[in-house]
């Protein structure tokens, strides 16, 4: 199978570092098709990807995981996003019920191995049963959220999930982010109002102080601050090879080379 690697995708990345989200949006319907998703967890940038994505009235699925813990006001988020954005939602869960991971294994989220176990069964492993459904999942990785989000490029190219990944809102800044979700009255998760900056499974997730750093709330019991699930391709320890086996013609049309849709 040929192979795309990340410095293949170095001249794309380039040019959208000048590209709107909404540009982003449409290369990516254009080039990918029907083999295109989204991953959202419902949380504020999450949700403005998918008002984007109504908007523009792309056909675009939205990914899900249901980790099985996740809080009431999640799910209710993605509800109304799927009803009211009129999209898809593609909801995926572990193989096993939290009560039955605890029963099995013990409570795993309480050390840092533990976590990264839990966190693989919960959410990546998941994720990975849609591995080979789709050629690019777009994802709403922003780099003002700091920690290893604080250089992340609008095109990674996922060697677990074997897809590209895109990020149309790599570049939005706080401030921008605020006033889209203000303009367009985004459906926003009610946590975010009750100080949670970011917000995961409910096992692991807190509000934060004003004066804390946005990802203070995650993990909080296993600090400093630096834990991650390692569902996003940039946030894994180990990173692998970085190159991907896609069918040639995807990654003809990915680079520009059979398709004027070059933007
Ligand atoms: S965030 Fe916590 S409960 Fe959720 S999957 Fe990770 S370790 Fe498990």
């Amino acid at each position: 199978m040929p192979m795309l690697t990340q410095a293949d995708l170095q001249p794309l990345n380039q040019t959208f570092e000048e590209r709107t989200p909404e540009e982003i949006l449409r290369w990516a319907s254009e080039v990918f098709g029907t083999r295109v998703a989204a991953l959202s967890a419902m949380q504020m940038a999450g949700s403005t990807v998918c008002h984007m994505i109504s908007r523009l009235k792309l056909d675009i699925p939205i990914v899900f995981v249901d980790t099985g813990v996740n809080f009431q006001e999640t799910l209710e988020t993605r509800d109304r996003v799927g009803r009211e954005y009129g999209l898809e939602i593609v909801t995926l869960m572990p193989r096993q019920t939290m009560e039955e991971q605890t029963k099995e294994r013990g409570i795993l989220y309480l050390t840092p191995e533990g976590q990264k176990e839990c966190c693989h069964l919960r959410k990546t492993e998941p994720l990975y049963t849609v591995r080979g459904r789709y050629d690019a999942m777009i994802g709403s990785l922003r780099r003002a959220d700091g920690g290893r989000r604080d250089r992340c490029p609008f095109l990674m190219v996922d060697t677990e999930l074997h897809s590209v990944r895109i990020n149309p809102l790599a570049n939005m800044t706080d401030e921008e982010l605020d006033a889209y979700i203000a303009q367009n009255e985004v459906i926003v998760n009610p946590l975010h109002h009750q100080g949670f900056s970011t917000i995961g499974c409910n096992r692991c997730t807190t509000p934060v102080l004003p004066n804390e750093p946005k990802r203070a709330g995650r993990w909080r019991h296993l600090g400093p601050w630096s834990v991650y699930c390692g569902i996003n391709p940039n946030e894994r320890d180990e990173m692998a090879a970085l190159h991907i086996d896609l069918p040639q013609e995807v990654i003809d049309k990915l680079l520009g080379r059979t398709t004027d849709f070059a933007i």
